[in-house]
This record gives structure tokens, sequence and C-alpha cells, in this order.
């Protein structure tokens, strides 16, 4: 296949590249750099089948030019983490909406399958847990950032359905809940990072709010992995799947966990959402993902634990930071561990 991947610079877009380069693929990737790093595509710079173009999916020339010479596209690029959308509100709605529109309109003068990479974000508030595909979705005010990014991805997922529905788009929709693992940055937000590069410098570990609200961190490999499954599934086509794990953990206790793995001494320090984030910040309380839907289309397993996944991602902070790894960490490299917790060829 000749694939393109939008954000493929990014966390999770650089895992997909290397996937489908693994697999035989030839790769085109459309990257701003925005959140994504060079870093996390050098290794692969060089190879024949892969294509690098730095530049924005809101650049219709540029993508309209890479998409007529590929058979689909996996649409990743787009604004991520709550802390960067609620610094960057305007960019991030741009982006993420004018981003997708961008690519589903060149896609539909193609007629290339699309897989588009949508967000937990979009059940806002949930309306009861395990959040499934069909539930209603509960927003706050428009006052308020962090919604707009919600409102932002669910709008993706409208023009996907509807490019779908009206045009006959070959469109799957995926919803990642909290994925996690090599080369995710805190920079953004994202708690698993932040928390890890704190305790690894031994700084205060900061969790917001009362650090009672919980989440499920999935691990970027299955998530790169079941979208690979999705993506040549007939059945897919026109649905939206939760991806993720039902590993529910307080941020308290994943604050705990982390300074427990990497034996630092930091104090946990609880700071409140209107000073971590802005005024009027609503956080959601658990957010835990139904898994029948995609469990009844492909075969799908987390095959990490959380211990698991955060070993994995402080050796890889460690290595970011040039740091040693902590003394007792467990699963050594040696183990084979690293090895199994590769990304499956799908
Ligand atoms: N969080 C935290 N400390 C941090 C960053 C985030 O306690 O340094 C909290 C955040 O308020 C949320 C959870 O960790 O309750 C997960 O945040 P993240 O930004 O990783 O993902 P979200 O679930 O908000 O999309």
């Amino acid at each position: 296949m000749r694939v393109l991947v939008t954000g493929g610079a990014g966390f999770i877009g650089s895992h997909l590249v290397e996937a489908l380069l693994g697999r035989g693929d030839e790769v085109w990737v459309i990257d701003d750099l925005s959140t994504g790093r060079e870093e996390n595509i050098a290794h692969v710079m060089d190879d024949p089948m892969f294509h690098w173009h730095y530049g924005t999916v809101l650049d219709r020339e540029l993508v309209a030019g890479v998409m007529a010479q590929c058979d689909m596209v996996f649409h990743l690029a787009a604004a991520v983490g709550v802390a960067y959308v609620v610094e960057n509100p305007v960019k991030s709605l741009i982006n993420n909406i004018r981003g997708a529109e961008v690519v589903l309109e060149e896609a539909c003068a193609e007629m290339k399958k699309v897989v588009l990479f949508s967000s937990s974000e979009v059940y806002g508030k949930g309306n009861g847990l395990p959040l499934r595909e069909d539930d209603d979705r509960v927003l706050g005010p428009t006052a308020v950032s962090r919604w707009s990014y919600a409102t932002g991805k669910a709008v993706d997922e409208f023009l996907a359905f509807a490019y779908w529905r009206e045009k006959g788009l070959p469109a799957v929709i995926v919803r990642c809940f909290n994925s996690c693992g090599p080369r995710q940055t805190g920079d953004y937000g994202m708690v698993v990072p932040r928390l890890v590069t704190q305790a690894l410098r031994g700084e205060p570990m900061t969790v917001y709010g009362t650090g009672k609200q919980s989440r499920c961190f999935s691990y970027v490999g299955d998530v790169v992995s079941a979208a690979l499954s999705l993506s040549r599934h007939p059945k897919a086509v026109g649905e939206v799947f939760n991806i993720g794990t039902d590993e529910e953990i307080t941020i308290e206790g994943l604050a705990k966990k982390i300074r427990e793995l990497t034996s630092s001494s930091s104090p946990i320090v609880f700071v409140p959402y209107e000073k971590a984030y802005q005024g009027g910040f609503e956080d959601m309380k658990r957010r835990v993902p139904d898994l029948t839907k995609i469990r009844s289309l492909i075969d799908y397993e987390p095959s990490l634990s959380l211990e698991e996944l955060l070993v994995l991602t402080i050796n890889d902070v460690c290595r970011r930071l040039d740091v040693p790894t902590p003394q007792g960490l467990p699963y050594a490299s040696s183990s084979g561990f690293f090895a199994s917790a590769s990304v499956k060829k799908a």
C-alpha cells in the first residue's frame, strides 16, 4: 500500500509510520512540526520507502499533491493535549477543523480511504461509564476552551460521517483514550511523561485538582495495531470505535506508582485546576472506554499492563533526558520485555 500519514512526526503518528514501513508499505508524511518532532522519524528518513513533507494540512495544494500518489490516508495532524489547546485556542480550532476539512475533501476527490483519529475528549463530561460510541455527549460552556477541543474533534467526526453517507467516501473513525508510551512528551499537558520527568529530576510532581480523577492509559503500540486492523476491515467503514484500555487508575495513584518505580523522593503536590489551566476549567472525574464494539470486529487485547507501560515510558524519558535508568526498575531490557512490547505487525 501507499499510505499518507498526516501528523506522522507526532507521538502516535511516528509509531504508525514505523508499523507501516515494517509491513512493507510506502509512506508519505505531512507534518508541520507544531507538536510533532523530527527526532521521532529521524531513523526512517533515509528509508527509500519513506517520503517526508514538512508542511501543514491547511496547505490544500500540498495535501492534494501527496494524496494523488497514495491509496489511503491516516489523518492525525491536529493540535493535541488539553494544556496546548487551552493555551492556543485559535490555532487549535482552525487546525483541527479546517485541517480535517481539507484532508476529507481531497480524499473524497480521489475516493481514497480515510482513517480519522479522534479523541475521547468528544464525550466531554460523559454520560455514565463505561463510555460507549453511541453515548450522548455532555459538554460545558463555549467560554471554556477545553470544550472547543471536544467540539472541534466532534466536527471532524461529523464531517467524516457526512462524506461517507453523502458521497460514499470510505471513512473509519477511531477515538483514542489517553494513549501513552515512548516519544510522548509532557510539553502539551500529557500527565504520564510530565510526572515521569518530574520524578526523574527530583522536582515536585504536580497532581491537578484532588488527584481522585481517574484515567485508563493505553499503550501506543496497541493503538497503532488496532487502527491498522480496523483500516483493513470492510465492516469498520462508516463506523466509530473506542481504542483504549479499561485498567483505571487515579492520578494521585499514578503519581505514587511513578514515584515508586523511579525510586524518586519527589514530593507530590496538589495544584488547583485554575492555576494549572484557566478559570472555569472542568475535568472529567473518570474516563473509561467501553471496548465491546472494537472487540466485536477485531482481535483486540491490550498487550501491556499499566506497570509495563510505565516502565517502557520511564526508560524512554531516561534516554531523552540522558539520565541512567533508575535502579531496581522491573523488566530489565535484557529480559526481552522491550522486544515483545514493540508494535505488532498488523
Ligand atoms: N494532570 C495532572 N498533572 C499534570 C498534567 C495533567 O494531574 O501535570 C491531570 C489532568 O488534570 C487530568 C489527567 O491528569 O485529570 C490526565 O491529563 P492529560 O492531559 O494527560 O489527559 P486528559 O485526560 O486531560 O485528556
